[in-house]
């Protein structure tokens, strides 16, 4: 199709062509759409949506969800797998009783702004908290915070902010660094891996599109795309749901052991998130057992993603564009979207089995 709005390789440069790619492969493939706009807009003045498409039975009391771009910029591969998947067949004829959800850029303003974090520099998967007890400063943070906000992006001044970090990681142990650097933190709003002091607008859109996207599902599978962390181009999961529980025992039956065996991490020890939007979902949905999972296809090593991380709090506090400024944003997309088509292609290879995988795991369960 002439009007086609992406890359022969399947990913959008903006995220106006990625949503308009997504738009037309929901409607050709029959899925009902709906969506809440976002106030403020793009960096070319574009319009920000939260999109919603639902196929199959309106009745359905089982579903499969799969959203994307809870970290913004990350949605490039979320939503280059969605519509993908939806070209490819996609969710197709469902027997009564079933439907998928797909569900577009829940934080679109980060998407459009290639950050990972919302409008107000929060990170969405660490905002799902409940605010009348917001956690007390973590002294860890506290201390690396002066270290993490860099004055110029230069390589002396990058090096200066890692022998920092390293430090702290000896004196304190691998697992302490990981919840100081990005378990969330509540204390810094111009810092990394800020989890804010409200619920952020993403935030409150999911909980508003959540009764209609379910319907009156008792059962849901959900799958959150991301990017950053595993194997390069290979998916990665994380399931937070204690072990006995519903929800892992059917994370398991649907994506097997090997997606919990940690084989191919980027991390010797994984922060104790906070208020990841996974682990809100049961509270947002009552009434609807979940099974939700984070699927993450590795980009680069963690020392890289560090970089970027650190190279978006400088890039947010700059108010003019420099030399400096366009080359910690290249590195920032890099990090997040890697511009390798060999990446690329597996990620939307392995991204359309997954849906397929959980698609046909639903269909399965009614049979
Ligand atoms: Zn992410």
């Amino acid at each position: 199709m002439s009007s086609f709005p992406l890359a022969p390789d399947g990913f959008a440069a903006t995220y106006t062509e990625a949503r308009s790619a997504w738009l037309q492969a929901a409607a050709a493939g029959g899925g009902r759409v709906s969506g809440l706009q976002h106030p403020d807009v793009g960096p070319r003045g574009e319009a920000l949506w939260l999109d919603v498409a639902r196929f199959g039975d309106p009745q359905a009391h089982s579903v499969f969800v799969v959203s994307c771009g809870t970290h913004g910029i990350e949605g490039y591969a979320g939503s280059a797998v969605q519509t993908a998947w939806m070209n490819a067949g996609g969710p197709g004829e469902l027997p009564t009783g079933t439907a998928v959800v797909l569900v577009h850029a829940i934080n679109p303003w980060g998407f459009a702004h290639g950050q990972r974090v919302t409008e107000n520099n929060v990170d969405l998967n660490r905002n799902f908290i409940d605010f009348a007890s917001i956690p007390a400063p973590h002294a860890g943070y506290t201390e690396l915070h002066p270290h993490l906000m860099l004055e110029h992006w230069d390589e002396a001044a990058i090096a200066r902010a890692f022998a920092a970090m390293d430090a702290y990681r000896e004196r304190a142990g691998e697992q302490a660094f990981s919840d100081a650097f990005n378990g969330g933190q509540y204390q810094s709003p111009e810092g990394l891996f800020y989890g804010g002091r409200q619920p952020e607008w993403s935030r409150r859109a999911l909980a508003r599109c959540l009764p209609e996207a379910l319907g009156p599902a008792r059962r849901c599978v959900w799958v959150d795309l991301h990017t950053g962390i595993g194997p390069y181009g290979l998916p990665f999961f994380f399931s937070f749901d204690a072990p006995g529980s519903w929800g892992r025992q059917r994370a398991r039956e649907v994506w097997g052991e090997n997606a919990f065996s940690g084989k191919g991490s980027t991390h010797k020890a994984f922060a104790v998130y906070q208020g990841l939007m996974i682990g809100a979902l049961a509270a947002m949905a009552p009434g609807c057992a979940m099974s939700p999972v984070v699927i993450e296809f590795g980009t680069h090593e963690r020392r890289r993603m560090q970089r970027a991380h650190l190279a978006l709090a400088w890039m947010r506090r700059q108010r003019m564009a420099s030399e400096a400024f366009e080359r910690a944003a290249a590195e920032y997309r890099e990090a997040f979207v890697p511009s390798d088509p060999r990446w690329r292609a597996s990620v939307l290879r392995e991204g359309v089995a997954l849906c397929q995988r959980g698609r046909d795991a639903l269909v399965a369960e009614v049979r």
